[in-house]
């Protein structure tokens, strides 16, 4: 068996071996090109990746004209145009007409606001999706908007607010606060503070959650925000600050809590009005 067959048979085995390896040089090479071509799939993969994340973020995220969406603009020339002050003069008591939105005398039991400004109509599509997306996106662009419209409103209605008073915002409930990370009435009454060279500070608070109220009755939707605010001790006069007042009930809430820890007077201020006709008294 160990003759020279079994040399032959050595060395038969023995040549696949060589030949393997005299091959294995180009065997090589195609693990090299095909890792190659791989990589450059790979690559070509990653940068259609990229592309196609970069469509998915636009797409997510483009930017168009609060007003006519035409892209490119946070609010376009045109839209700027179109914003127009339109002050809500009325009573915050009855609802009516009233010079200046002051309340009428024989309304001041119906309300503890002396006043109510609000420069800007939130039917204006322009005014209605700038408050929307900056409570949701806190995006900069549109707080910078926000900050300008505030006080050129502020500024437009200079005589209705009092000379001396402190410039209070309307609390967010804590956690509310803390998913958003920040308040927007807070931002206007900064705004609005730095218009009428008038102080902020934050002696209310909010001690209850009143956003979700929908299925109360009116009553019950009334008592549950009358009792949604705590302030600390205080004196003198008071503009409370929101983004925008509808039926005015948490305005009042607020008024009144700020009147029971000892203001004198409370003058609101909403950047945007509702549909401005009425107000539950
Ligand atoms: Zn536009
Ligand atoms: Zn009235």
């Amino acid at each position: 068996m160990r003759g020279p067959a079994h040399l032959a048979s050595a060395r038969a085995r023995v040549r696949p071996i060589a030949s393997k390896r005299e091959v294995g040089g180009s065997y090589a090479v195609q693990k090299i090109n095909y890792l190659n071509q791989t990589l450059l799939r790979v690559s070509k993969i990653a940068e259609q990746f990229a592309k196609a994340k970069r469509a998915f973020l636009d797409a997510l995220f483009p930017i168009y004209c609060a007003g006519c969406r035409r892209e490119g603009y946070w609010l376009c020339p045109d839209c700027t145009a179109a914003i127009r002050i339109m002050p809500l003069f009325l009573c915050p008591g009855c609802g009516r007409l009233s010079p200046g939105g002051m309340t009428h005398p024989r309304c001041s039991t119906l309300t503890p606001l002396s006043a109510l400004v609000s420069p800007y109509h939130y039917a204006n599509p322009s005014i209605r999706r700038l408050i929307k997306d900056y409570k949701y996106h806190g995006a900069l662009p549109i707080e910078r908007l926000l900050v300008g419209l505030t006080g050129n409103g502020a500024r437009s209605l200079r005589t209705l607010f009092p000379q001396e008073a402190v410039i209070v915002p309307m609390p967010l409930y804590g956690s509310r606060e803390r998913e958003r990370g920040f308040n927007q009435a807070a931002t206007l009454a900064r705004a609005l503070g730095q218009a009428l060279s008038l102080k902020v500070a934050m002696p209310l608070s909010r001690i209850r959650r009143t956003e979700e109220q929908a299925r109360l009755t009116s009553a019950e939707r009334r008592e549950n925000c009358q009792r949604a605010f705590a302030c600390t001790p205080l004196a003198g006069d008071y503009i409370l600050v929101d983004d925008v007042v509808t039926s005015g009930a948490t305005m009042r809430a607020a008024a009144e809590a700020l009147k029971k820890a000892g203001a004198r007077r409370v003058t609101g201020f909403a950047l945007a009005h509702g549909r401005g006709d009425r107000f539950e008294t």
